[in-house]
């Protein structure tokens, strides 16, 4: 077997991987790309989780059922006669699929146009310099060897399974499954009160199901400022949502039509009967295929490749990025850190990427948004802050559109007026939140975006209120 060379062997073709391909090539750098995604029909595809499982298709049924939703519980206030107004499944399920296709398309389209080499299979890293690929289709092709300067690990991240409910594809699933459910339960359990266990449980509670989430911690969103996180669980709990905080689930048992979930609380064994039952426990690193005990690759104890700030490895020249790391698992961060390789390795960055301002999302409605400290933090750490709140019921747009529920908080610097960490529950949060990161990663002040003029009518006046508020001056509320 002849090796053949490349600058860069990028294993994994998700939003870490395609991306890291792609800046590479920019650079005049001789790259490649191994994947071993297949789609339903055995057609190996790129994109990753996110394209073919994660961020894009939950949001296209996002997107749906909350538009089913809209019509036919909401539309009627705007004067609108909502009457018969019915969800086919299937066709949103074909939507999605096509958006799915499309987009995962257009990824193989944009490796063609940048010169990078698409090899289809699974790449197993045999040194420092070498990766063996293992084709797709054993038998058909042939197995290759293939040598580079520099290789970069963006393999991703798999659900983590819970070995109290064993996923049969049928009764019980993961967010995969959840994502292809063939008609709405009527009564759907879910395993985990995270951020994937609350998207999907929106989508299919919008669509009629009867849901209830399982939560075994007792704090509600630990990550998230808990001012916020505590109105989120209100809103969601208006919305029909049941969420049982402090449920450890504690076994499950199957008849060929339903599942029993076994769980404890504090006031003891508990159990719930449902159609179909999503595990939604977080995710694990997809380190296991890599051969790094063959090539002395170290792993931390979860799995995780274990890298420095620059996510060099403990080998030379190899890299490794995305959700196979240590640090949020989002997609954002994973094209980050793909972008920060690509040029550290062209000789061209030399920075490492700064974390403490990237956006978190949480796509349920009205959307939960946030960047930068919370309030417990700051607290935690002994600094001294000011607050400034704006709720959405002060917005004209907001009221306008009918979307009121929500705030904006965001917390300074009681000296220097810094902006540490801005906040958002309210319609289109994904969006407003973008310009508390640019503020924040400007070193911006709450006086920075007080003194900025922001449209008028837009729900962006919410974050110049609350900007405005931290100096206790704002204008409408
Ligand atoms: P992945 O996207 O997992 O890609 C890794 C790729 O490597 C895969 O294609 C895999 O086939 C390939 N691979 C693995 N091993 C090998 C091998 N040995 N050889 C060849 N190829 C290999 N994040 C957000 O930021 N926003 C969201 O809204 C969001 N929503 C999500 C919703 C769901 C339901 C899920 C499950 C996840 C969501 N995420 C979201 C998380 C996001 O999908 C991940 O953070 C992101 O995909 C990580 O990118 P990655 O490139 O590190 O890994
Ligand atoms: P995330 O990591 O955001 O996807 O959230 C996964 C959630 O699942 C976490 O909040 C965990 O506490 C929760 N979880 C893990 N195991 C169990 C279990 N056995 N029963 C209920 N919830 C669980």
């Amino acid at each position: 077997m002849v090796p053949v060379a490349y600058d860069v062997v990028v294993i994994g073709g998700g939003p870490g991987g395609y991306v890291a391909a792609i800046r590479c090539a920019q650079l005049g750098l001789n790259t490649a790309c191994v994947e071993s995604w297949t789609n339903p029909e055995g057609r190996g595809v790129l994109g990753g989780t996110c394209l073919n499982v994660g961020c894009i298709p939950s949001k296209a049924l996002l997107d749906s059922s909350h538009q089913f939703h809209h019509f036919k519980h909401e539309a009627v206030r705007h004067g609108i006669n909502n009457a018969g107004v019915t969800m086919d499944v299937s066709r949103m399920m074909k939507r999605k699929d096509q958006i799915v296709h499309s987009l995962t398309q257009g990824i193989s389209t944009l490796l063609r146009k940048n010169k990078v080499t698409w090899i289809k299979g699974q790449g197993r890293l045999v040194g420092p310099d070498q990766v063996a690929v293992e084709p797709l289709h054993k038998g058909h092709d042939e197995k290759t060897l293939i040598s580079a300067r520099h290789i970069i690990l963006a393999t991703g991240s798999l659900p983590a399974p819970l070995s109290v409910a064993p996923v049969d594809e049928q009764l019980i699933v993961n967010s995969t499954g959840a994502l292809s459910f063939p008609s709405v339960p009527r009564r759907l359990g879910i395993i985990g009160a995270g951020v994937i266990g609350l998207e999907l449980g929106s989508v299919w509670q919008r669509l009629g199901s009867e849901v209830t989430l399982l939560e075994a911690e007792t704090q509600f969103l630990p990550l998230a400022d808990q001012q916020l996180a505590n109105e989120t669980l209100k809103v969601l709990k208006k919305q029909g949502l049941q969420i049982e905080m402090g449920a450890k689930v504690v076994g499950t048992g199957c008849d060929n039509r339903q599942v029993t979930v076994r769980y404890e609380t504090a006031d003891g064994k508990q159990q719930l009967t449902v159609e179909k039952l999503i595990v939604a426990v977080g995710r694990i690193p997809n380190s296991a295929s890599l051969g790094a005990a063959d090539c002395g690759l170290e792993l931390d104890a979860k799995g995780f490749i274990r890298v420095d700030n620059n996510c060099q490895t403990n080998l030379p020249n190899v890299y490794a990025i995305g959700d196979v790391v240590r640090g949020p698992m989002l997609a954002h961060k994973a094209s980050e850190e793909g972008v920060a390789v690509a040029e550290r390795i062209a000789g061209i960055g030399a920075t490492h990427c700064d974390f403490s301002h990237i956006p978190w999302v949480i796509y349920i409605w009205p959307e939960l948004a946030w960047a930068g400290q919370t309030e417990q933090q700051l607290r935690a750490a002994g600094v001294d802050y000011r607050v400034g709140v704006f709720p959405m019921l002060a917005s004209g747009r907001a009221q306008a559109s009918g979307e009121t529920q929500g705030m904006v908080k965001m917390l300074c610097d009681a000296r220097s007026d810094r902006i540490l960490g801005v906040h958002v529950l309210a319609a289109n949060a994904s969006e407003l939140i973008t310009e508390a990161v640019v503020a924040m990663a400007f070193a911006g002040s709450s006086e920075d975006l007080a003194r900025t003029i922001h449209a008028h009518p837009t729900l962006t006046e919410a974050m110049h209120e609350a900007a405005l508020a931290v100096d206790k001056r704002a204008l409408h509320f």
